[in-house]
């Protein structure tokens, strides 16, 4: 065992106690505790006087205490310690509450650093529960300080003190593990100092070194494990595709006019098929900016070359949605459609006709890429929403891509850094037009005094023939009480509020066939309010509906409170999106506010980013993709591309990074893709 695999109770002042807490962090080893970053630094560096500080500064001081503390019991439950500190320029009162340890803290005469919040009026002086430490040591004030993403109970002091321990325990004794000439040609600190200084550095400069470090490394191995999945062939040739004169015969097909946008994009795409370069297209396009016709133009061409083509999405409903669409466009033979609930001979059938390529179009889930699925002549192949898909589904289907022409459709905007990663090198195509006659759709967030307005407003609008969505979140940790209030509303609105009209619940724990039996009642206007627990499943196009109402609004981001919203204002019907909530949080009201003025998903998502931080907004599970430590992949994009050539770079010497020079990095992998890094994929 090497000290960095001990546990962290070897170290002075960490018991059980302390270790639960870390442990609650994900920290239990010597290892883990290192590479436990921080979330910022704090300049405490300088030292100022006390003469000069001002109302509402943080600052450090260094002072002598003047008198024995003052110790005030206010109340049986409030002890208030004052000790007044003086550095020669002026004096400051400091103050603690509830702080027994105070009095046998300072001594009269002895110098000691304050870090804190200052309270000036005039030439009084205060600071309240300073940060201290004594003159001669230098790891909470004094210094440029790191700050920890702790848990409750766990203070910075306490969490510092014990990090600094560890850092001065194991620095000089860690082995690096980067090779040299990497380390060299991108400018990587070495790995003692790079320890030491992203916990305790010297200076700033110092700091800003040792992070470029390890995002960099920790963006190196993301890519290698990306990379190493997708095993791309890049000598693959696809087939040539001649799609103008068919494109045009398509757009005969279609009930209305493209709109420029969705003209400029099909020429690109083209011009991708003109080639035996397998076309790598994003298309990125707001909800309801007609993505679907795109995808059929371009696999109608396909087809009329006599090739196969492939249309996955996320779910069953979308898939069987897109299914119902493309039987405006393509005969209903020629069409497979594979999903979950497809089984049996049925199923058998299709895979028949696919390999035979009886089946030109294949419509589908993730049932689409499995094992036994053999295509005749595949030339392209599209996903829909496929940031969904987890690593290892996207991993298999670009198996299936070598040769092929892909296209990704996505109505998040991603920004370019992140879609390198989760999609390798790719064009952007951008649907930035909506189709005409789309009008704004009247967003209100409202809290429980609207309820009942808001039943005769449903009531209303049903009475006009119209369809009503009413979205209730579901989170893990509450799933069954969640799935308790949301059966309880759909019975509510059934028997008390609209008795007289139909209401379906519809939920994520439903077998694929009742969903989609409740989901085509839904679209054929059979049934008048559908009650949901799932989002995803709601992607869907009923343009008959045009009320969307928002349950508990606050537990979605702000881009999926825009997704929902999508579901509505289809169709040329003025449509609502109510957001009930009842507060919680500070930042609730102004994100919920946001969605009432615009209805602009590249907007909505940019505030989003801005109140709720890259990191949820990017939350990497929402992409596949493994928790980053240290590296943002907002504001890391130049590290990010620097360290995807250096994967490259490295998989060209050794695809399967087989050499002792690369074994650290190899463990690395199997530790950040835990599971997905079994024998085939990262060995
Ligand atoms: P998304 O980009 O969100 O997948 P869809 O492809 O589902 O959007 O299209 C949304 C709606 O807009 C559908 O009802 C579709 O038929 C319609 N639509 C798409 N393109 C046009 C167009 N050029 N003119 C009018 N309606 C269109
Ligand atoms: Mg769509």
């Amino acid at each position: 065992m090497t000290i960095m695999e001990n546990p962290i109770t070897a170290l002075n002042g960490v018991g059980e106690n302390r270790a639960g807490l870390f442990a609650k962090l994900g920290i239990r080893t010597i290892e883990d505790m290192l590479y436990f970053f921080p979330r910022y630094m704090e300049d405490r560096s300088n030292i100022t006087d006390i003469i000069s500080v001002k109302d509402g500064d943080n600052v450090c001081v260094l002072a002598s205490v003047v008198l024995k503390p003052q110790v005030m019991r206010v109340r049986n439950n409030l002890v208030i310690y004052k000790v007044l500190v003086d550095d020669g320029t002026a004096t400051m009162t400091l103050t603690w509450f509830n702080n027994k340890f105070i009095p046998n803290t300072f001594k009269v005469g002895e110098k000691y650093k304050f870090f804190g919040k200052v309270n000036r009026k005039g030439s009084k002086i205060e600071m309240a529960t300073p940060t201290y430490e004594k003159e001669e040591t230098n790891v909470h004030t004094g210094r440029v300080t790191p700050i920890y993403p702790l848990t409750k109970d766990l203070h910075q002091k306490t969490a510092r003190g014990i990090l600094k321990q560890c850092v001065d325990a194991v620095v000089g004794n860690i082995n690096e593990y980067l090779p040299n000439d990497i380390r060299a040609k991108y400018g990587l600190c070495e790995l003692n100092y790079a320890f030491s200084s992203i916990h305790f550095p010297e200076t700033a400069q110092d700091y800003t070194r040792a992070r470029y470090r390890f995002v960099f490394e920790e963006l190196l191995i993301l890519q290698l494990g990306m990379l190493m999945m997708k095993k791309i062939d890049k000598t693959k040739k696809a087939p040539v595709i001649v799609s103008e004169e068919y494109i045009k015969e398509f757009k005969t097909k279609m009930p209305f006019e493209m709109t420029g946008a969705q003209r400029r994009v099909l020429a690109e795409i083209s011009a991708d098929f003109s080639d035996e370069k397998p076309m790598s297209r994003l298309l990125q396009g707001d909800v309801g900016s007609g993505k679907t016709v795109v995808a059929f133009a371009a696999m109608y061409a396909a087809v009329k070359n006599g090739f196969q083509a492939a249309l996955m999405a996320p779910t069953e409903v979308l898939a069987k949605q897109h299914y119902e669409s493309a039987l405006k466009y393509f005969e209903k033979e020629e069409i497979g459609f594979l999903t979950g609930s497809v089984t049996g001979k049925t199923k058998q059938s299709v895979i028949e006709k696919i390999k035979t390529g009886e089946v030109k179009i294949v419509i589908g889930t993730h049932a689409v890429i499995e094992d036994n699925i053999e295509f005749k002549n595949l030339a392209l192949a599209i996903t829909d929403e496929q940031h969904r898909f987890g690593v290892k589904q996207r991993a298999k289907l670009a198996g299936k891509g070598e040769g092929i022409h892909t296209l990704i459709m996505s109505a998040t905007p991603i920004p370019r850094t992140l879609a390198l990663i989760l999609y390798g090198d790719l064009d952007i195509s951008v649907l930035d037009e909506l189709p005409p006659g789309r009008q704004k759709i009247d967003t209100f967030y409202l809290n429980e005094d609207f309820r009942a307005r808001i039943n005769a407003f449903m009531r209303k609008k049903i009475e006009e023939g119209r369809q009503i969505y009413v979205i209730c979140p579901l989170i893990e940790e509450s799933e069954k009480s969640d799935m308790k209030a949301a059966t309880e509303l759909s019975e509510h609105l059934a028997k008390t509020i609209l008795p007289e009209y139909k209401v379906e619940l519809l939920h994520g724990r439903m077998k694929p066939k009742e969903k989609n039996e409740i989901m085509a009642r839904f679209a054929s206007g059979e049934t008048n309010v559908l009650v949901s627990t799932t989002v995803i499943e709601v992607g869907v196009n009923v343009p008959n509906a045009t009320v969307m109402i928002v349950e508990n609004a606050e537990r979605f981001g702000l881009s999926q409170l825009h997704q929902i919203r999508g579901r509505v204002g289809r169709g040329s019907e003025k449509s609502y999106c109510i957001l009930f909530s009842n507060g919680g949080g500070k930042n609730t009201e102004k994100r919920l506010e946001v969605m009432t003025k615009t209805n602009d998903g590249f907007e909505i998502s940019r505030r989003d980013l801005e109140l709720r931080g890259p990191g949820d907004f990017l939350g990497t599970r929402q992409h596949g993709l493994p928790e980053m430590k240290i590296a943002n992949l907002f504001t890391d994009m130049e590290i990010c591309k620097k360290a995807g050539e250096c994967a490259r770079l490295i998989l060209k010497k050794d695809e399967k990074l087989k050499s002792a020079e690369y074994a650290f990095l190899r463990q690395k992998l199997r530790k950040m893709f835990g599971g997905l890094a079994d024998g085939n994929v990262v060995g």
